[in-house]
């Protein structure tokens, strides 16, 4: 059995926070990933240079060291020792929050392993905010990054999320952003609902929401909106409506067999499903017996 149990409270002193910076707009730093962006020792960032100029905005000077996905297993055992010093060390990506299709799940799952503290600092999510004002529904929903960037990979993907009832979320590049929709408004159908969330919290914000094969066309027809930061989100699949058809109908063979067991004797009840089935009739017998 595998149980860890970890709270800031009275640990040791180092640890790592994983900290949520904007996606855009600046002004969606929190107070609280600036301060503790100013107290931490070092700052893992996953483009130093880029991570530099947020903290010269927010008038921070610290030391920092990369962390990529080129580089990330080599500097998972230096944070580690790090961190067995007694320093504090704040992780931050490019933009929103670490490890949501961004560099970081390596890190925290081998500190977490070695026993070490790690806080979450939360902020930006692309994902999060897309949905938040899609009109679409939010009470489920499953994300999955971004689609493989081979057509007939994307394809394959798109194919098997087709009968899926949760809203879809998906990252996409610029350069792809058409082709996908294509996709999608293939795969999914012409008159399948979606919304593509474009610049969030920048100058050029855009939701388009509407039926596939109108957002395809809306995109096709104004090369602007084929510019920028793109969220795209599905509405779920349909529920099946249930079926009046009975040779159509899936049953719970054993909860049948459970309700008819006083009814009817335990052999000549075998014998009924084994004749309509190919179950063995000596199997369901002893199934029946072991039922309560
Ligand atoms: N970690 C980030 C987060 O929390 O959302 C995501 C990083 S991922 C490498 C970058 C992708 O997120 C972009 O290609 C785009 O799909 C989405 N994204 C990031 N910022 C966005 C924005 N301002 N508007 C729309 N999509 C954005």
């Amino acid at each position: 059995m595998f149980l860890q149990t970890s709270s800031a409270h009275d640990a040791p002193p180092g640890r790592l926070y994983v900290v949520a910076t904007p996606i855009g707009n600046l002004d969606d730093m929190t107070r609280r990933a600036v301060a503790i962006l100013a107290a931490v020792d070092v700052v893992a960032a996953e483009d130093t240079r880029h991570t530099q100029s947020l903290l010269s905005h927010f008038g921070l000077q610290k030391t920092l060291c990369s962390l990529h996905q080129h580089n990330e297993r080599a500097r998972v055992d230096y944070l580690k020792e790090l961190l067995a010093e007694g320093k504090t060390v704040a992780l931050v990506s490019d933009a929103g929050t670490p490890l949501i299709s961004d560099p970081g799940a390596t890190l925290v799952t081998e500190l977490r392993a070695a026993g070490h503290i790690v806080i979450p600092v939360p902020g930006a999510c692309a994902l999060i905010a897309a949905l938040s004002a899609s009109g679409l529904p939010t009470d489920r929903f499953i994300f999955e990054g971004f689609l493989p960037a081979k057509s007939s990979n994307r394809r394959a993907a798109l194919q098997k999320l087709v009968t899926e009832q949760r809203t879809l979320v998906f990252y996409e590049a610029p350069h792809r952003i058409q082709d996908m929709m294509a996709d999608c408004a293939e795969i999914f159908g012409a008159d399948r609902e979606v919304c593509v969330g474009r610049e969030l919290t920048k100058t050029f914000e855009t939701f388009i929401s509407g039926t596939a094969k109108a957002v395809v066309d809306a995109i096709a027809a104004d090369h602007n909106q084929t510019r920028g930061e793109f969220v795209v989100m599905i509405k779920g699949a349909e529920a099946e409506a249930p079926s009046d058809d009975l040779s159509a109908a899936t049953i719970d063979l054993l909860a049948l067999l459970g309700s008819l067991k006083s009814k009817i004797s335990p052999s000549d009840l075998a014998s009924a499903v084994a004749a309509a089935s190919p179950l063995k009739k000596r199997d369901i017998y002893k199934q029946i017996l072991a039922l309560d």
